[in-house]
């Protein structure tokens, strides 16, 4: 089941697309603490529900999921005209030439490498936000 936290406030929605538990709560984290309320789907038939229902700005794609994987979901995403300004980024470790080419196809706006950075994930994914948009203002007081 999906699971939905809270519908991002202001600007920078973003939906997360992950289903290994560990970076999924590393990427929520993260993101939490730089104000970001983002939505969570932890496979991807959830995770293209949701980015129809909310129409996120960011949409956060883990690759390799069990059923629909990131690819499919993506895939899905731009078969959408009603989802045309939704930015995809894939979250992966897969970044060799081949897979890079394929991620590009797919209609990905670009990629953030695992294994996770904290200290610049959330950097990286600003840059595919419209606007540069921060989350919730100054950092927040909560993890
Ligand atoms: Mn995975």
């Amino acid at each position: 089941m999906s699971e939905i936290d809270a519908i991002g406030s202001g600007d920078g929605r973003i939906l997360v697309v992950e289903d290994n538990p560990d970076n999924m709560t590393l990427i929520e984290y993260l993101l939490r603490a730089h104000g970001f309320e983002p939505l969570l789907a932890r496979n991807g038939a959830d995770g293209l529900a949701l980015a129809i229902e909310h129409r996120p700005d960011v949409v956060l794609l883990d690759l390799r999921m069990d059923g629909m994987d990131g690819f499919e979901v993506a895939t899905e995403i731009r078969r959408r005209p009603e989802l045309g300004g939704v930015r995809l980024v894939a979250v992966t470790a897969s970044v060799m030439a081949g897979d890079l080419e394929r991620i590009t196809g797919a209609g990905f706006d670009g990629y953030i490498p695992k294994p996770i950075e904290p200290t610049t994930f959330v950097t990286e994914v600003r840059r595919f936000l419209p606007g540069d948009a921060v989350g919730a203002g100054t950092a927040a007081g909560t993890p």
